[in-house]
């Protein structure tokens, strides 16, 4: 039993102050920020138990059939790296992990998951920057923290964001900002509960103000109240200028009228 916010309170209000915030600070909302913002939002809570979307969303059976058909497509593809040295020994690890998605249990294949992806930015890190390695490092002790570690904590936001501003740099775009900042917020919503965050593990402080239990009316109340603010300020920011600038144009309508 956890204390927390749903996830739909999170998406809406995690990436609307983003927007809106990105919007005020004058950086302008383009469409790769506003998904990055999104995922943001709720990535925090990929170290919940029942996180992952397909658990929720799919009946066990079709579940099972899935997995089955990721080992065998697993199997297929060794087979198929094997006889062709597909980029092989790469695509074996790739195989074995399909395989393993299937077999181990959630947790331990995310951890497994990370370790991989951490280890790999150690070596990339070697030849890429300093920060990249200790990216790596970071999520392989990411990895291996009890749950709801570090993904609430602040190293989850250096972590997050030091990839989206690595990525920044490729893509051109910036997406670091939009990133980091829903991410924190949703650190900021799951601090309004009882079970709060520990900001900085392994040291022991933990940010809580507990102005809302789940299932309560209190979190009913707290829920309402921060997707409100999220929306007036979304209007305030978004509309509100859009409607002086209609203002603007009706004016110099009238007055073209009025030089007939
Ligand atoms: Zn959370």
């Amino acid at each position: 039993m956890t204390e927390a916010m749903t996830g739909r309170t999170h998406l809406l209000v995690s990436t609307g102050l983003t927007l809106s915030l990105l919007q005020l600070a004058g950086q302008g909302v383009s469409l790769p920020a506003a998904g990055v913002a999104v995922v943001s939002s709720l990535l925090p809570d990929i170290d919940e138990p029942n996180s992952l979307l397909l658990q929720k969303t799919m009946p066990k059976p079709l579940l099972l059939k899935l997995k089955l058909l990721f080992a065998a497509a697993g199997a297929g593809f060794i087979l198929y790296s094997y006889l062709q040295s597909f980029y092989t020994p790469y695509s074996y690890a790739a195989g074995a992990l399909l395989i393993m998605m299937c077999l181990v249990n959630q947790r331990l294949f995310r951890q497994l998951l990370m370790m991989l992806l951490g280890g790999v930015l150690l070596c990339l890190g070697a030849s890429a920057g300093p920060w990249l390695g200790t990216a790596g490092a970071l999520l392989m002790v990411c990895a291996v923290l009890p749950h709801r570690g570090l993904t609430h904590s602040v190293y989850g936001v250096l972590i997050w964001g030091g990839l989206l501003y690595y990525a920044s740099l490729k893509l051109g775009v910036s997406l670091w900002m939009a990133g980091s900042v829903s991410y924190a917020l949703h650190l900021l919503c799951d601090a309004l509960t009882k079970q709060g965050i520990h900001p900085l593990p392994p040291w022991k402080w933990k940010l809580a103000i507990p102005l809302m239990s789940t299932g309560k009316f209190s979190g009913f109340l707290v829920e309402s109240v921060c997707i409100t603010v999220t929306f007036v300020l979304l209007w305030q920011t978004f509309v509100v200028p859009m409607g002086t600038a209609t203002v603007g144009l009706w004016e110099q309508v009238k007055n073209v009228w009025a030089q007939f």
